[in-house]
């Protein structure tokens, strides 16, 4: 079965069988092993798509730099370094509520209180007077807890005769117990300790976050830089004529938008013809220009050799036949020239199966890659509105659209057609419908898992 905690937040289960290489660095050493068997020697490697991505993500690991930015430019990047609170959060003890603040070892005696109010207090400097038994203070939430004082009434607990910051405050028994209402020194965050741990992608609270530490300026990750490139002679780029038989290379837009999504710089590399030079120069600008190439087209089992073996003789690719639909040819691993090293990762030409592929495949290694720490995303079951016919055997992975039934439970809906080149059912949905390798059909109404576009997408 396909979860998200795969997709998301798989571990590296065989961290000894690693690679573990600079990417974009000098060629290590020791290059790393073989990802899979030659592809011209061996022919296609067969894989699940769960033992796809475990595959990749056991190779992973973070190969980009730091900077510090300042917080309003934080949003979304990748904390580099554990941030320590410098203080404790909140700083004093203070009033969760407006009352009258007093020594709760009063509530001892469990008879109705009287207090005599002594003075009023604000968020801001603390009370300067004394307070002694039997006596109160006004108090508005936030305030710092007068000296000796632990407990507050709230306002509309209490009755009070004569004027607020000096009249006699009366308070029925059994309202309170010692130190409610108020707020501990360093409950939020204490001093020293981490307040966010590295591999964080900074949300707006983190930001809320870092400055109530007083904190300006956080150490990120550099962003993953990604070139991208299409191939196929058949592929026009958009302002260039459409001639018979070709058609809009549309993967490179959908793929950069989705770089653009998760932070990434990209680094836009064009069409390519299938043309081995033509390849062997565009992989070369790619490699030399960015840690991860992404490429479209090309590696289908019917696709000239000759792509097959050029990647084959820069670097140690595998070339895998995920069972999974739409997507199955998938290229992978360590592409070197002149020195430098990046991940290849080369997705089917065919529309959707490029972004299917790209999301089940390629999304979580970039997070890995850009040393984020991975957050599992939910995985919703909803009723199948239709009956889908599957074999076991692979893991399909149909367009759907999610909604709510009148009972409140979550439904889907099969969107448009499911070929692998119809683009506009992608964008009529609003989720993937995931059936399980080992899963055969769905009957009408069965229940599915579901990846909703919302976090995976956005
Ligand atoms: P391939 O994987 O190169 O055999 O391509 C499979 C199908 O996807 C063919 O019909 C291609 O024309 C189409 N295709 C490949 N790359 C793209 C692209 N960048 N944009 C749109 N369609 C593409
Ligand atoms: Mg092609």
């Amino acid at each position: 079965m396909d979860t998200a905690q795969g997709l998301i937040g798989g571990t590296a289960e065989s961290a000894d069988t690693t690679v573990d290489c600079t990417m974009n660095a000098p060629v290590p050493a020791n290059p790393p092993p073989a990802l899979g068997p030659s592809p011209v020697a061996a022919g296609d490697t067969q894989l699940s798509l769960d033992e796809a991505r475990a595959a990749i993500t056991a190779a992973m690991r973070p190969v980009v730099g730091q900077e510090a930015v300042p917080l309003t430019e934080a949003l979304g990047r990748v904390l580099a370094a554990d941030v320590l609170s410098p203080i404790d959060v909140p700083a004093h003890d203070n009033s969760a509520m407006d009352g009258y603040a007093f020594a709760g070892a009063a509530l001892a005696s469990g008879l109705p209180l009287q207090l005599q109010a002594v003075g009023m207090v604000f968020a801001g400097p603390p009370f300067q007077g004394r307070v002694g038994a039997g006596q109160c203070v006004r108090i508005m939430t936030g305030a710092v807890m007068p000296a000796g004082l632990d407990t507050v009434v709230p306002i509309e607990l209490c009755r009070v005769d004569g004027e607020p910051a000096s009249g006699l405050v009366h308070m029925a028994a059994g309202l309170l117990k010692p130190g409610e209402n108020r707020r501990r020194q360093g409950e939020d965050l204490a001093r020293d300790k981490p307040a966010l741990s590295a591999g964080r992608v900074l949300r707006p609270s983190d930001l809320g976050l870092v400055a109530s530490l007083g904190i300006a300026t956080v150490q990120v990750r550099k962003r993953l830089r990604v070139a991208v490139f299409s191939t196929g002679d058949e592929l026009r780029s958009l302002g260039q004529a459409l001639d018979p038989g070709c058609v809009y290379d549309s993967n490179r837009y959908a793929l950069m938008a989705a770089l653009q999504r998760l932070g990434m710089d990209v680094l836009d590399l064009g069409v390519v013809r299938d043309d081995p030079a033509a390849l062997q120069a565009t992989l070369e600008a790619a490699i030399a220009g960015a840690d991860v190439v992404l490429t479209s087209g090309g590696v289908s089992a019917g696709d000239a050799d000759h792509t097959r073996a050029l990647l084959a003789r820069m670097g140690e690719v595998a070339f895998w036949k995920v069972a999974m639909r739409p997507g199955r040819p998938f290229a992978f691993g360590p592409v070197q020239a002149q020195g430098r090293s990046s991940w290849l990762f080369a997705l089917p030409g065919n529309p959707v199966a490029a972004l299917v592929t790209f999301y089940a495949l390629v999304r979580t290694a970039l997070l890995q890659l850009a040393g984020a720490e991975l957050e599992p995303l939910p995985v919703l079951q909803a009723r199948c509105l239709q009956g889908i016919r599957k074999r076991p055997g692979r893991t399909e992975l149909q367009r759907g659209r999610v909604s709510r039934g009148d009972d409140g439970h979550w439904q889907v809906q099969v969107a448009g057609s499911q070929g692998a080149g119809i683009l506009s059912s992608m964008s009529q949905a609003n989720a993937l419908i995931v059936i399980g390798h080992e899963q055969g059909s769905v009957p009408a109404g069965g229940l599915v898992d579901v990846w909703l576009f919302d976090g995976l997408v956005g």
